[in-house]
């Protein structure tokens, strides 16, 4: 059996938890706001009290963590001998050169790391279908396959440390696209006064069409945008990355920083930790 732990159990990292452990998988588990942990300890996870000690309780280490800082304050708290052996599976929205500065400091204490980073929110975590993109070595990949197949179906390696980033932010920088320009569109409608539905089934029976659509229609239509899967902040946080790492490779990011923008204009009306389609009321103010 796969001595398992995650540290980070926010959104995701509870979502995936309780996964794991509907798998029988027994999971060690670590979060700075221990409150989180409650009804997965009662689950059957076992809540440990620092990183340190999932550390040293397990063999394969999930990081489920907000952003770099946030994962290198938590690496910070672990003896770097404790890395020794342990394999290090990164899983959150980071960029390429924070995931390879990363996996330098655990390689430096012969501990392996992987970058893993996914694209789905809290149903395809808890159902194992989460889209799994993955960097470092072939062999640490293949130790880390069957537990990365509960995961998610069909996990895609794609290359060396920095490539399973890149990919990721470049599949986040369509979700920011695609919201805000949906949000665009049926903004003018609806302002038009035109049946939004009409408009709908003209979308939906051409080519434009995205899936994301109707799963932000109603929260978008209705301006609530509670009880996120995914929240705005980490939308422009992935969105801030994107820009970053583009412009240093010289592309042009005039198009996505109209979207950052709207973003930022999003988290200034409050809506940091609501749905990322809260784009929506940034785009179109209520009268
Ligand atoms: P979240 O709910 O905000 O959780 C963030 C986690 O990071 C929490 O466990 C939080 O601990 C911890 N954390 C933040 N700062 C910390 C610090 N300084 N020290 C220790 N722990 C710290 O975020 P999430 O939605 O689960 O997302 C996690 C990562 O996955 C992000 O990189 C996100 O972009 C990515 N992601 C999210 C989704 C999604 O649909 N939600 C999908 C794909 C990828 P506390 O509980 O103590 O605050």
């Amino acid at each position: 059996m796969m001595n398992v732990s995650l540290i980070g159990v926010g959104l995701m990292g509870q979502a995936l938890s309780e996964h794991l452990l509907n798998n029988q998988i027994p999971l060690h588990l670590y979060n700075r706001s221990a409150k989180k942990c409650q009804s997965l300890q009662d689950r059957g996870a076992i809540i440990s009290d620092s990183p340190q000690a999932v550390i040293d309780e397990s063999d394969i280490c999930l990081l489920m963590l907000s952003d770099a800082t946030a994962i290198n304050i938590v690496l910070d708290s672990i003896e770097p001998i404790s890395f020794k052996g342990k394999l290090i599976i990164q899983m959150g929205t980071i960029a390429p050169d924070e995931s390879r500065a990363i996996a330098e400091r655990i390689q430096s204490h012969q501990g392996h790391y992987l970058e893993c980073p996914v694209l789905g929110s809290l149903p395809e975590a808890r159902s194992g279908t989460l889209i799994l993109m993955a960097g470092g070595s072939e062999k640490d990949y293949q130790s880390a396959l069957p537990l990365l197949q509960i995961i998610g179906k069909n996990p895609k390696y794609i290359g060396d440390i920095g490539q399973g980033a890149t990919v990721k932010l470049a599949m986040n920088q369509l979700i920011a696209g695609l919201t805000a320009s949906f949000s665009l569109s049926l903004a003018l409608v609806e302002k038009e006064g035109i049946e939004t539905e009409q408009f709908m089934e003209i979308v939906r029976s051409s080519a434009l069409y995205a899936p994301t659509f109707d799963k932000k229609l109603d929260r978008m239509l209705t301006r609530d945008f509670s009880n996120p899967n995914f929240p705005t902040k980490h939308l422009a946080k992935d969105t801030n990355l994107f820009l970053s790492v583009a412009k240093n490779l010289g592309l042009d990011t005039s198009g996505l920083e109209g979207v950052s923008t709207l973003l930022e204009k999003a988290l200034a009306q409050g809506l940091a930790d609501t749905d990322y389609s809260a784009i929506y009321a940034a785009v179109s103010p209520e009268k």
